[in-house]
């Protein structure tokens, strides 16, 4: 029998096992500061349980800990890690230190963005991580991994990351089972302590799993690829859009909205002559009224392979304005990690590749 990995268990029930153990209910708490505040990378680093314990432990639950592959960019900039799994599969998670443009927070304030599968089935045509294909849904653990390993590596045993968004490589809702028990350690008291609406959770536009989505409890925030405001553009460049087309899919959010309040981003990839033209403003403007959402224009970053061009300045500023004569709450990103091959899929695609060529 597999054993279960200890980052996939709730407080719940490793209190159940302990007390099978007849293990005191201070050891659980003890347990449980190693994992979360402590970062512990190995039980032996749980110093203050005694031995017997630990080998308990490792004899019962693996304690998987990423190995970090590559790390890209300065402390003070995006920094992306490339972690290595335990079987090999390489995912990315990028760490950006907030602008006031982006999140109106002071600048000691960073996001994490983090992946949910390897590789990617969804196709989106502008996106590295679809390149190769979809290789497997991540476990839980190696979701929340992510969150410990980067802030153990920045250092301090302090919070480095006061924002989440699970927007990294693969389609969060399509690895729902998995992403949710995540996202709950994530947010728990006794585990990550980041608060629900500190989490976005992004998708290609799954609108079953939106409206699942919309009926758990806590409060994540959405963030919806919309990236083309008529089923013609968008399904030029999404080909989840012949699935879920755009009335389906809106309403799905409008569903979630209704249940959550102001929680959604609509984000569009400004992509030159395929979705900027200003022919999409009024349907953008329209889509965002009805479900209270604000939109995120990001440029889109050349990838190796892909023959897509960033809108001149000029033409991203010309859409941004257009937005904003209809009232819509528009922001337009300047995307940080573009020189360190931010977007997603693109440094375990070339690091894949790399080892390929060897
Ligand atoms: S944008 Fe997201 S859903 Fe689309 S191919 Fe890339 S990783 Fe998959």
């Amino acid at each position: 029998m597999t054993r279960p990995d200890i980052r996939s268990q709730t407080e719940r029930e490793i209190q159940r096992q302990f007390e099978v153990w007849r293990e005191p209910s201070y050891r659980v708490r003890q347990l449980l500061h190693w994992l979360y505040a402590g970062r512990a990378a190995s039980w032996d680093e749980m110093t203050n349980l005694p031995k017997s314990l630990r080998q308990r432990l490792g004899e019962t639950y693996t304690l998987a800990w990423p190995e970090l592959a590559r790390r890209q960019g300065a402390r003070d900039t995006t920094q992306k890690f490339l972690w290595r799994l335990a079987d090999g599969a390489l995912i990315e998670s990028v760490l950006i230190p907030a602008s006031p443009a982006l999140y109106g927070e002071p600048s000691d304030r960073h996001t994490l963005c983090v992946s949910t599968q390897v590789g990617c089935a969804y196709g989106c045509k502008f996106c590295a991580s679809g390149l190769d294909g979809w290789k497997r849904h991540l476990r839980v653990e190696e979701i929340v991994n992510q969150v410990l390993a980067v802030e153990r590596l920045e250092g301090g045993g302090g919070r480095t990351i006061n924002n989440l968004v699970i927007m990294g490589m693969g389609e969060p809702l399509a690895n729902y089972e998995n992403l949710l028990p995540a996202l709950r350690i994530l947010n728990a008291p006794w585990g990550g302590k980041l608060g629900a609406r500190k989490i976005t959770v992004s998708t290609s536009g799954l609108a079953p799993q939106i409206r699942r989505l919309a009926d758990e409890p806590q409060q994540f925030r959405l963030a919806v690829s919309l990236h083309g405001a008529t089923d013609q553009t968008r399904g030029r460049i999404m080909p989840i859009n012949k699935k879920y087309p755009l009335g389906e899919l809106t309403a799905a959010c409008e569903y979630y909205q209704e249940k959550k309040g102001r929680m959604i981003t609509l984000e569009y990839i400004l992509i030159a002559g395929v979705n900027d033209g200003l022919d999409q403003a009024p349907p953008l403007a329209r889509l965002a009224h009805r479900l209270r959402a604000r939109v995120n224009l990001i440029p889109c970053n050349k990838v190796e392979g892909l023959p897509w061009e960033r809108p001149s300045e000029a033409a991203q500023e010309a859409f941004l304005a257009a937005l904003e004569r209809q009232k819509v709450a528009a922001t337009l990103r300047r995307e940080k990690g573009g020189e360190i091959d931010a977007a997603c899929g693109q440094l375990r695609l070339k690091t894949e590749r790399m080892f390929q060529r060897l």
